[in-house]
Order: C-alpha cells, then sequence, then structure tokens
C-alpha cells in the first residue's frame, strides 16, 4: 500500500538543526531555529513554571479527558492576557477561546473552521512569512498568496505596498497578521499602519487571522498587544491564535489558543459549538498538563509577577544581543550599516546575508542559519558572539 509513497523534502528548518546536531566542531553555532537559549546556550525552564509543576505534582491529580474545548481556567486567563482583564469584549461574551496544540494547532484549528464557512476565500500571508503559514493553510484546502511585507532595502515594511494589495481584495479573503515580532523579518507594523490595516479589513470585509506567537518579546505584555487591542476596539470579527511555545519556554508541552472574536454572545456559542465539531474530528481534546501549568501561572499573582519578571529577562537579552552584533560588526569595519538588526524585534532578523554567505557560514565556521538570512538572536550569547562576528565579518568579506 506504499509503493508509490514519494519522499517528501526535509523541513528546510528542522533539517537544519539534523545537520547541525551532527556537525562534529565545537564551536557550532545554530541560529537557525526559532528558540530561546539563555546566555549558557540552555534551553531555560522558567521557575514560574517549575513552581507551578511542583504544587500540581504534589496534588497529583487524576488524568482525566478534558473537554474538547480544554482547560476553562486556561481559556479565560489566554483571553485576560490577550486582551486585558477589563475588555468589554470579554464581558459581552464576545470571545471564545479554546486550547490548541500550540500556535500551530490553533492555526489549524481556526483554518479547518475556515474553509468550512468559507470553502471560496482565499488566503493571504505576508512576503515573507513563518515557513509553516503557506503549507497549514493549503493542507487546509485553501489557496494561499502573499500580500507584500518586507522592503530588503529598507529593512522594513513596504507599508504603502501592503496597504494597496489589501485595499484591492475581494470580499471574505482571509488576512494573516503577524502582531508583533514578526517570523522571519523582525519587522513590524506601528499602532499608527495597525490602524490603517483595522479600517481596510473593515472597508473591504476582510477576514483577520492574527497569529500572536511572540507576545512579550518585543516590548511586553500589554504593549506587544496593540494590534489586538485594535482590533477588538474595532468592533469586528477576528481570529487570533495563542503560542505559549516561546513565551513559557514550554515548546514541547504544546501549549497554544485559538480565540474567536464574534458579534455578541448567542454568535459566541454557535460558533463554539461547530469549533467543537474540528476539534473532535481531529484530536477529540487537548493533553492536561501544559495548559494546566499556563492557566497556574497566569492566575495567581505571585506566579504572573514572576513570569513576567523572567519573560522581560527574555527580552532584554535579547535586545543586548542585537545590540552587541551590531557594535562588534561594526567594530570589525564591516561595509555595511547593519543598526536596522537594533530596530527590528522579537527573535529574528533579516540580516541580508545571501544564501552563498550563509552557506559559507555554515562550511567554514559551523554556524547554521536558514538560506534567507533569517537568523535567531535568542540563540547567541556572551560567549559565541564574538565567534559569529568575526566570522560573519569574513564572510561578508569576501
Ligand atoms: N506562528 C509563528 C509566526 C511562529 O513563529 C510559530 C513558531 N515558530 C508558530 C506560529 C507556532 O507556534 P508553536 O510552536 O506553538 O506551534
Amino acid at each position: 500500500i506504499f509503493s508509490a509513497v514519494e519522499l517528501a523534502p526535509r523541513d528546510p528548518i528542522l533539517g537544519l538543526t539534523e545537520g547541525f546536531n551532527a556537525d562534529t566542531n565545537p564551536n557550532k553555532v545554530n541560529l537557525g531555529v526559532g528558540v530561546y537559549y539563555n546566555d549558557n546556550g540552555k534551553l531555560p525552564l522558567l521557575e514560574a513554571v517549575k513552581a507551578a509543576e511542583k504544587t500540581r505534582l504534589e496534588a497529583a491529580p487524576a488524568r482525566g479527558y478534558q473537554p474538547i474545548e480544554g482547560l476553562g481556567a486556561f481559556n479565560t486567563s489566554v483571553q485576560n492576557l490577550i486582551f486585558g482583564t477589563d475588555s468589554p469584549l470579554i464581558k459581552e461574551g464576545r470571545a471564545v477561546t479554546i486550547e490548541a496544540l500550540g500556535g500551530t494547532g490553533a492555526l489549524k484549528v481556526g483554518a479547518d473552521f475556515l474553509k468550512r464557512l468559507y470553502p471560496s476565500s482565499k488566503v493571504y500571508i505576508s512576503d515573507p512569512s513563518w515557513e509553516n503559514h503557506r503549507a497549514l493553510f493549503e493542507s487546509a484546502g485553501f489557496t494561499v498568496e502573499n500580500y507584500p511585507y518586507y522592503d530588503a532595502a529598507t529593512h522594513s515594511v513596504n507599508f504603502a505596498a501592503m496597504k494597496a494589495y489589501l485595499a484591492a481584495l475581494e470580499a471574505n479573503a482571509i488576512i494573516v497578521l503577524h502582531a508583533c515580532c514578526h517570523n522571519p523579518t523582525g519587522a513590524d507594523l506601528t499602532a499608527e499602519q495597525w490602524k490603517q490595516v483595522v479600517a481596510v479589513i473593515r472597508e473591504k470585509n476582510l477576514i483577520a487571522f492574527i497569529d500572536m506567537a511572540y507576545q512579550g518579546f518585543a516590548d511586553g505584555i500589554t504593549e506587544d498587544a496593540v494590534a489586538l487591542n485594535l482590533f477588538a476596539a474595532s468592533g469586528l470579527q477576528f481570529l487570533v491564535s495563542s503560542s505559549f511555545s516561546k513565551s513559557f519556554s514550554l515548546y514541547g508541552e504544546r501549549v497554544g489558543a485559538l480565540t474567536l472574536v464574534t458579534e455578541n454572545k448567542e454568535e459566541s456559542a454557535r460558533v463554539l459549538s461547530q469549533v467543537k465539531r474540528v476539534i473532535r474530528t481531529n484530536y477529540s481534546n487537548p493533553p492536561t498538563h501544559g495548559g494546566a501549568i499556563v492557566a497556574a501561572v497566569l492566575s495567581s499573582s505571585a506566579l504572573r509577577q514572576q513570569w513576567e519578571a523572567e519573560l522581560a529577562t527574555m527580552r532584554e537579552r535579547i535586545r543586548a544581543m542585537r545590540i552587541s552584533l551590531v557594535e562588534k560588526l561594526k567594530e570589525k569595519n564591516v561595509p555595511q550599516d547593519f543598526s536596522f538588526v537594533v530596530k527590528q524585534r522579537g527573535m529574528f532578523s533579516y540580516t541580508g546575508l545571501t544564501a552563498q554567505q550563509v552557506e559559507q557560514l555554515k562550511t567554514e565556521f559551523a554556524i547554521y542559519a536558514v538560506s534567507t538570512g533569517r537568523i535567531c538572536l535568542a540563540a547567541l550569547n556572551t560567549k559565541n558572539i564574538d565567534y559569529v562576528a568575526t566570522a560573519t565579518a569574513s564572510v561578508i568579506g569576501k
């Protein structure tokens, strides 16, 4: 039955990690994967998470099935986190949240649900976008196209082109937007630009699907929700996928959420009933542990404070690495001005390195990056940054 199965291409980023793991060079650095490492190059287990896990372990809860939509306390905590506890949208019962298997799972449940509702809509993702967006929406049955986004010449968003493109789209087109810390470019919209996006979405009857995978990694929890708050205040309906992989350093636990903002409470009940059908026929209900830990941290003021402090440490360390990398490249008299790296936000930067330079970094220095020139700043630390800067200057100089 499997004789006709062809070998699928390797995932470009996970494939990079396989090459990195097999490399025996003691100086090797993996700038490819989007994971936060601390200054010792280790994946952290947050203290707030550790404390919540200890309590949970001591309580030794039984592991029954969760409801299809997941843990109620988790879903409420997510709404409070993304919209703020005083949000009228929550009070009016206009937000429906389900616990999902990471941000990816949230996007997929949302995509499957939208496909049932709008079978002939197209999906538009930024050019470029997280490399799984296209495949994910295509696997849900959509045709996926790109809207203009990044301008390599200015290292920022070509907002005029983006806005003009969106304004020319057909009604019910689904627009995938990165709430903050755009992956892969690190280039975000300003609050003023978000206002204009909301206006276009409203005017053209488009459907916004906001992907929030890095809340807290740009400026802070509230600050990074600026786009969400503008959409929330607009009275529009929209979807939000949240990921807690990075912000809680809980990658493998697969913790995420899908929030659908509806017209009113009665519509919420109908929407939830249909989203539950998507989940039930897919994985039935989410696992217990990760969501319980995130809910415990978010609903305890002491743990929440501790978590926010730990998140701030991660955010500030990445910023420090951005500044340090730019300084070191300048000291080495590279011909380009890399100061844009400091302006970009979140874990990633589109460095402008060519595929050939990225290849040289790998073969000559065992430094692994994505061929597009995307690097993960969170993989830099005080021990490897000199090596990376020297290697980068060397390949640029050639
Ligand atoms: N969206 C974006 C933009 C991402 O960068 C990621 C993670 N790399 C995800 C969604 C998926 O998140 P998760 O790992 O929680 O599935």
